[in-house]
């Protein structure tokens, strides 16, 4: 192990533990599975984040009028570690001081915390790591300064040099800034300063949606101060004007990665014109399974041997789990499914791309299905704060559980919790995003490795796992289409046929060979969609 390089990881929220809210979706679940792992496997890893006052927002369902909103509450976390090391960044030329926590539990130690909400900042600085995404403009520009700038210099502090540095996602960026500073400092110039801080700098992109990819413009990094002396030219080498944090980090770093194959075309593809970026290979993302997956669920798959016990067995867990879920929603929702009724899971960012409504979308074929008892879903998934659009979807879906009380539900406030539940209890796990949208999605493999079975869109990581009819479905072939409605219309009538055919038949007429879906879901699934295959992966070609 001691030939292995030294990592620092950066990320804007991790997702270690569900009450510990310094997350908000995929992005930070993928960051805590990657802090957990490397602590499990002994690597020399550390991670650097931000202490979120408030963290992501909670979601409410208004109950007059069924629309959600969202509410902040300050947290406390006992079980932080004072490191006593404080550093500090100008920030619109005022020094704001970052205090250095480590975060020792769940499974995790080697993850650092940034936290500007201390004694001797005034009121605006305290509030720089507030809420996780909350705002945009110069404020998000100030988070991402004590993230980037402010983690290069704590790692420093702390006497950590790190032989790579990893950010995932373009959040990160101002600490390649920060390391070019540094070289500057010590007499070189620029283009070499810049040379040599993308040899230590690796680059994880995630979103394929343009929007999803912030920009600004330069000007507003030079009044925030986070061009740290570099001047109007220079910067737009780095990420061009209006400034691009995907662009400028594919500048900064030596190497890139999208986090599935398919991603990995789409992005050289999005990103083709930009001239001296990285190279961007796939790996593709994974999960950490002791977080996620039934321990007694993955020992039945690899002792199944076909007999009617073993299948007993593997049943009664699954039953075991679909009975917790259905527990925990007439907890929370005071609606009662029923066991015997195949139950659809379906949990995402309320992003119109992930189109949440899209089974909703024909009631001819959908209410059939409802009144005759065959079929039952549940919903859950946050939109953006600021999102309207989003909150419209939460809304239209809140309406349709009122439409068909007691077959469809809507789980309040997705987070780690309900998706652990959702992917262990479900019999189906359905996907149905734009393709090619859905950069990578873990949640499907947390599904498959608890036998609960994928109904999905070839898009992210599916095509890569998918054997139809084997270990889960396909759907849509891989269509693609520029003409939405006409990619929504294409898609609608292909997941119909799915379940009509398929899905339904198969789970109430041949339970036999739905085990062995099981079985085959699990077995194609645990190694190769592994947080331990993602971090050999980024060993062996990107660190
Ligand atoms: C797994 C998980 C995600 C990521 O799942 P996707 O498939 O990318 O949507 C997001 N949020 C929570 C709470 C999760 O548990």
């Amino acid at each position: 192990m001691d030939n292995l390089k030294s990592v620092a990881y950066f990320c804007m929220e991790y997702g270690i533990e569900s009450s510990v809210k310094l997350y908000a979706g995929g992005l930070g679940i993928l960051a805590g599975d990657y802090m957990k792992e490397s602590c499990d496997l002994g690597y020399p890893v550390v991670g650097i984040g931000i202490l979120w006052k408030q963290g992501y927002g909670e979601q409410f369902i208004d109950q007059e009028t069924g629309t959600p909103y969202d509410a902040y509450k300050n947290r406390v976390y006992t079980f932080l570690e004072d490191t006593g090391v404080t550093v500090s960044v100008s920030i619109r030329k005022r020094d704001v001081n970052i205090k250095v926590w480590r975060y020792r539990a769940h499974g995790v130690d080697n993850l650092y915390l940034l936290d500007t909400d201390i004694e001797g900042n005034d009121g605006e600085a305290r509030w720089i790591t507030g809420q996780l995404y909350g705002w945009f403009g110069e404020e998000r520009v100030a988070q991402e300064m004590v993230l980037g700038i402010g983690g290069v210099r704590a790692l420093r502090a702390l006497g950590i040099n790190p032989h790579v540095f990893h950010f995932n996602e373009g959040h990160a960026l101002f600490a390649g800034f920060e390391v070019i500073r540094e070289k500057m400092a010590r007499g070189m110039r620029f283009r070499e300063a810049w040379n040599e801080t993308r040899k230590e700098v690796v680059f994880t992109t995630h979103t394929p949606i343009p929007e999803g990819n912030e920009q600004h413009p330069i000007d507003r990094f030079i009044y925030m101060g986070a061009n740290l002396n570099m001047n109007k030219r220079q910067l737009k080498a780095i990420g061009g004007d209006p400034f691009n944090m995907t662009v400028g980090a594919l500048r900064l770093s030596r190497v890139s990665n999208a986090v599935s194959d398919l991603h990995r075309v789409t992005a050289r593809k999005m990103w083709k014109k930009v001239k001296g970026g990285s190279k961007i290979i796939g790996i593709t993302n994974g999960i950490h399974i002791p977080t996620w997956v039934d321990r007694k669920m993955l020992e039945l798959a690899e002792e199944y041997n076909g007999t009617e016990t073993a299948e007993e067995e593997l049943w009664g867990r699954h039953m075991h789990n679909k009975d917790a879920l259905i527990g925990f929603i007439e907890k929370r929702t005071g609606v009662a499914f029923d066991r015997n009724v195949l139950l659809i899971g379906f949990a995402r960012r309320a992003a119109p791309y992930k189109r949440s409504g899209l089974l909703l979308s024909d009631l001819e074929f959908l209410e059939p299905l409802l009144r005759e008892r065959k079929l039952q879903i549940v919903f859950s998934g946050k939109s953006h704060p600021l999102d309207d659009t989003g909150k419209g979807i939460i809304a239209e879906i809140v309406a349709m559980t009122r439409k068909y009380p007691g077959s469809i539900v809507f789980l309040e406030n997705y987070d780690m919790e309900i998706g652990r539940v959702l992917t262990r209890g479900a019999d189906v796990w359905l996907n149905n995003p734009r393709r090619p949208r859905e950069a990578s999605g873990t949640s499907g493999m947390k599904a498959a490795m608890n036998g609960v079975l994928n109904v999905s869109i070839l898009d992210g990581w599916w095509p890569e796992a998918c054997i139809h009819g084997v270990n889960g479905w396909q759907f849509g072939g891989g269509f693609e289409s520029d003409n939405t409605a006409k990619a929504d219309r294409h898609d609608l009538k292909a997941l119909k046929a799915c379940l009509a055919n398929e899905v339904i038949p198969t789970f109430y007429e041949d339970r036999s060979k739905w085990i062995s879906m099981m079985v085959s879901s699990i077995k194609t699934t645990r190694e190769a969609f592994s947080m331990k295959r993602v971090l050999d992966e980024y060993y062996n070609k990107m660190y």
